[in-house]
């Protein structure tokens, strides 16, 4: 799709907010609807995203009347299932997503993970939207399927509207609490210093055309220059994943550029940086065939954006959150490996120098980055004498135990969104180390202050 010249990319959002607050309802609302009507259009189902072509987005917004001019080929959302909060942006340099939807229930407010997904989204100055959930949880809400929010509003009795503008009220309070200023989107005249709200119902669908509306009105509006299609490759691996037939893969999401079977590629591993060629680029079935169990569409070459699952050899050890480098003809392949290393350094460099500390273990580099920045804080001070990223084995345990002689407290294992072995749990029962898991950062935190406080005592 061109322009004046330009050739944009798609839109690259994420989808944050608490359990349960209705992230996956609400891609499930602008998906299904549209196979319902038999109106696809064209959506596909990617390795952790979906997406969503322009045409499609046309069709949802129609009701606003607004004279949509889609410059984007399409919206590319990104809906990492299993470990919602950290994983899909990245902090450092340019941010995997241009945008993110912010989920709030309507029924609770702000939730401790809306407030963590919050405070990423400002660290990363990343913009985004509020999608204020669950609207039909009202009592005596009237359904108005897929409707635009004022229409819809128009539709409730008085009551409805009153619960409805006293939970906005106290939202927004909640909100201003965090020092963010927020409004109902259209009622907001100074976007950008004041972030908008739009009720949404994920089951009825009320408020999701002026949802997709905003986000790619927004993007088109202050985001050209990043969404301008660019062919040097950007691209980062969202998750490592053993698949039956494949070994060890990467989903990644290339959000500019081109890939190729066969292209060289330099990707950040635990144990320093893996040159490999890519063997096969896979995606999902289209939307029908979703049925047919893991089996992938092959592909010669993919452009961006997309989601795409590579296969090659020696990804073992390969980094979740790290950027991915295609090895070009004229490149030299030791400043590239640098390159590729370089997300790992700025995170090691946060280890502490005394060698004291606790051992600290998340899904991704994103997440570690996170935890690490946050066990440093001030208020925190926690020191931290090793890391893992990947689920807890028992080398890990061996690693935190080397702190029973020195710091008995410190034998501790703060587990971020990562399983543990069974043969790790027992070795640290066994030994005497401490883990603690959670999937949200200060639980991690409180667990592991209690448990000074009892030692303490
Ligand atoms: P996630 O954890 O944020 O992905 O939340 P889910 O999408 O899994 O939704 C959690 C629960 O809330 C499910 O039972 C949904 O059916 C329900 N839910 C999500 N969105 C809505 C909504 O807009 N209205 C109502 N009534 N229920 C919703
Ligand atoms: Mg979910």
């Amino acid at each position: 799709i061109e322009e004046g010249g330009e050739k944009l990319r798609s839109i690259i959002c994420c989808i944050m907010g608490h359990v349960d607050s209705g992230k996956t309802k609400l891609l499930d609302c602008i998906r299904g609807t549209n196979v319902q009507e038999g109106e696809a259009g064209g959506i596909t189902q990617q390795i952790g995203a979906t997406y969503f072509p322009a045409k499609n987005i046309r069709e949802r917004t129609r009701e606003l009347k607004a004279d949509a001019k889609l410059k984007v080929p399409g919206l590319l959302v990104i809906d990492t299932p299993g470990h919602e909060s950290f994983t899909n942006l990245r902090s450092r340099g340019s941010s995997l997503c241009d945008l993110a939807i912010l989920v709030v229930d309507i029924t609770h407010g702000l939730q401790p993970q809306t407030i963590e997904s919050l405070n990423l989204l400002r660290m990363r100055n990343t913009e985004f939207i509020i999608a204020l959930n669950k609207v039909d949880r009202l009592y005596g809400w009237k359904t108005c399927k897929n409707a635009p929010i004022v229409k819809a509003m128009k539709q409730q009795n008085k009551d409805v509207i009153n619960e409805c503008n006293l939970r906005l009220k106290k939202i927004i309070n909640e909100f201003q609490e965090q020092g963010l200023n927020t409004e109902l989107y259209y009622k907001n005249k100074d976007m950008g210093e004041t972030f908008s709200i739009v009720p949404t119902s994920a089951i009825s669908g009320e408020g999701v055309p002026d949802l997709l509306l905003w986000l790619v009105q927004w993007a088109q509006k202050t985001m050209v220059e990043k969404l301008t299609y660019v062919d040097e490759v950007q691209c980062t691996v969202l998750e490592v994943k053993v698949i039956e037939g494949h070994g060890t893969t990467i989903d990644v999401v290339l959000v500019n550029g081109e890939l190729h079977e066969g292209d060289q590629i330099v990707v950040c591993g635990l144990q320093g940086p893996i040159v490999t060629t890519i063997r096969a680029l896979l995606t999902p079935h289209p939307m029908k065939e979703l049925r047919v169990k893991g089996t992938y569409l092959h592909h010669k070459e993919i452009k961006a954006a997309q989601g795409i699952k590579i296969t090659a050899q020696g990804l073992e050890h390969a980094i979740a959150g790290t950027s991915l480098h295609v090895v070009g003809p004229d490149d030299d392949i030791e400043a590239m490996k640098e390159s590729a290393m370089e997300d790992m350094e700025s995170v090691l460099s946060r280890i502490d120098k005394s060698g004291e500390g606790v051992y600290v273990q998340t899904s991704t580099l994103g997440s570690l980055e996170a935890l690490l920045e946050f066990l440093k804080t001030p208020a925190v001070n926690i020191p931290v004498s090793g890391i893992g990223i990947g689920p807890v084995h028992k080398k890990d345990i061996m690693k935190a135990g080397v702190m029973l002689e020195k710091k008995k407290e410190y034998a501790t294992i703060l587990a971020f969104d990562v399983k543990v072995t069974t043969e790790a749990r027992e070795l640290a029962d066994e030994m005497g180390v401490k883990i603690f898991c959670a999937d949200i950062i200060y639980q991690l935190f409180n667990q592991f202050q209690v448990y000074i406080e009892n030692i303490k005592e």
